[in-house]
């Protein structure tokens, strides 16, 4: 509850109900009224986690607010499949499949207590299921690689992060393990953080290990769709979203901030909040004019933001074990879930999430990265994963194409890559210069300007978004 305090010690008189989740605020016959006085109309660009979160804390408050969303659909990187009603073969799936994020960081955490609010239940991966490790092209749990010494060393160096006292360095030069480990290492100190061993950086995540505020068990929602729990909880807002709106630049040198969007239309705003991933500011998705401080476009360059990608396969049958969540140390795939442990009897759906050069790697192979994968669960599980994919059935009987979803963020131009990460060199001061507002008028939010942790995660996303509501009301009523 800290950061609801430092943002009650405005001093504005904001009532505590204000950081409220908005079903107890806006559902209840006493909300509160408009509590600040401005007329003035923000403009809010992106309808993810951080924009849909700004958007509902500042109307709550009487603020006009407009949010413009490039895309066709709201939640940004919190995409489930069932959703995606173009994609015609679903997966056999019983339970929702995601597409961008699928965990909830924290039972305490900000978004962990929205979901709580809805009483939804919750599969905790460590009690509920068994992780899986892969060395020498075999998949076993933690307690059968004891003994064997570059399993403890990957470990120990995980163990030891949250107070690693080495130099500024990649996790793999950090961690030192030998080259038999180096695809497992790469999984859960690479890959698990945005990107791979060699491009993370260990005293980036070690300092943002420090900072967080939570409890950070990983667990996932056993019966609804992430991206339909973002819509329920921020449905105030969804009609004040205009969708298909691809901001293009932003002109913030005259008294009126002038938005131009791909039409060419324009909109006036007196303060603009940015919350595109940072892979669309890197790419110059939005013009800038006057131009960025240099402390930002240092910043932009300095936090990574890689490619990423997600794979969803579907078999007929669960060969990789009952009880298997993550299984972790795959080159081809770093990160494999069993998406349907705890939610459901049919343990059949595999969702891999490979980030950085990997995913770069497949996303270039296109519709062959299947079979790059498929070797990979063959070559661990005896041939089953090409026998046991599951297949589209023709009307006359006979079998169609294999099924699997890919979600390919680094190609999709409104977000460009995964998530953002601290590359060696930067700290979370970079994140600090990359949120800082310009002029009073152009505020940034999204999960690469989180300050406590959390960045990379929803909970980065929903943290940005209450500091950078407390920025613009400052600005308000000290302007
Ligand atoms: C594969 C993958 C797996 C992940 N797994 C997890 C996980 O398990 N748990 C977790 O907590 N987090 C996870 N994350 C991270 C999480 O999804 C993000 O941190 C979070 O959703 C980011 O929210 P945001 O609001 O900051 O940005 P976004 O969700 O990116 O929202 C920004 C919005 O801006 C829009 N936009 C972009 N350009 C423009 C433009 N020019 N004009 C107008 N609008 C624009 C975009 O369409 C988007 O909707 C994952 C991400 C990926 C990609």
């Amino acid at each position: 509850m800290k950061r609801r305090k430092a943002l009650k010690n405005l001093g504005v008189g904001l009532s505590a109900g204000l950081w409220m989740p908005g079903l107890l605020t806006s559902c209840k016959g006493d909300d509160p009224g408009p509590e600040i006085k401005y007329d003035g109309t923000v403009v809010i660009i992106g309808a993810g986690a951080a924009g849909l979160f700004a958007a509902d804390i500042l109307n709550s408050k009487g603020v006009k607010v407009i949010v413009l969303e490039a895309g066709n659909q709201i939640g940004g990187r919190v995409r489930s499949l069932r959703n995606q009603k173009e994609i015609l073969v679903q997966t056999a799936a019983d339970f929702p499949v995601e597409l961008g994020a699928e965990l909830v960081y924290g039972t305490d955490s900000i978004f962990g207590d929205m979901i709580k609010n809805y009483s939804l239940t919750r599969i905790d991966l460590a009690t509920e299921s068994t992780e899986q490790f892969i060395l020498d092209s075999m998949a076993k749990p933690a307690m059968d690689w004891s003994g064997d010494a570059d399993f403890n060393a990957v470990k120990n160096f995980l163990a030891g992060l949250p107070t690693y006292a080495g130099g500024d360095v990649s996790m793999k030069q950090a961690a030192g393990v030998s080259t038999r480990a180096d695809a497992l290492l790469n999984s859960l100190a690479g890959n698990y953080y945005g990107s791979s061993s060699d491009t993370v950086g260990a005293k980036g995540v070690s300092e943002a290990l420090g900072l967080l505020e939570h409890d950070n068990k990983a667990f996932i929602i056993k019966t609804n769709p992430l991206q339909d729990i973002l819509v329920s909880r921020f449905s105030t807002i969804v009609p004040k979203v205009r969708l298909n709106s691809v901001v293009k630049s932003i002109n913030y040198g005259g008294t009126k901030i002038i938005i131009t969007d791909k039409e060419g239309t324009q909109i006036e705003a007196d303060k603009v909040i940015v919350t595109t991933s940072l892979g669309v500011l890197k790419t110059g998705g939005i013009t800038f004019s006057p131009g960025l401080p240099a402390a930002k476009t240092s910043s932009i360059n300095k936090i990574g933001f890689d490619h990423s990608i997600r794979v969803v396969v579907d078999f007929k049958r669960n060969f990789w074990g009952d009880g298997s969540g993550f299984i972790w140390g795959g080159s081809q795939g770093p990160s494999y879930l069993n998406i349907g442990v705890g939610r459901s009897e049919f343990y059949r759906t595999l969702s891999i999430t490979v980030n950085g050069p990997k995913a770069q790697q497949l996303s270039v192979q296109g519709e062959n990265m299947i079979d790059s994968i498929l070797a990979e669960l063959d070559a661990i599980y005896d041939g089953k994963a090409s026998l046991y994919i599951r297949k589209v059935i023709n009307s006359d009987g006979s079998e169609g194409p294999r099924v699997w979803f890919l979600a390919d963020w680094g190609k999709d131009e409104f977000f460009k890559g995964g998530f953002s990460y601290l590359k060696p060199g930067a700290t979370v001061n970079d994140r600090v210069d990359l949120a800082a507002p310009i002029n009073d008028k152009i505020f940034f939010a999204g999960e690469a300007t989180d300050v406590k942790g959390d960045a990379g995660t929803i909970n980065g996303a929903l943290n940005s978004a209450e500091r950078v509501v407390e920025e613009l009301v400052t600005s308000i009523i000290s302007g």
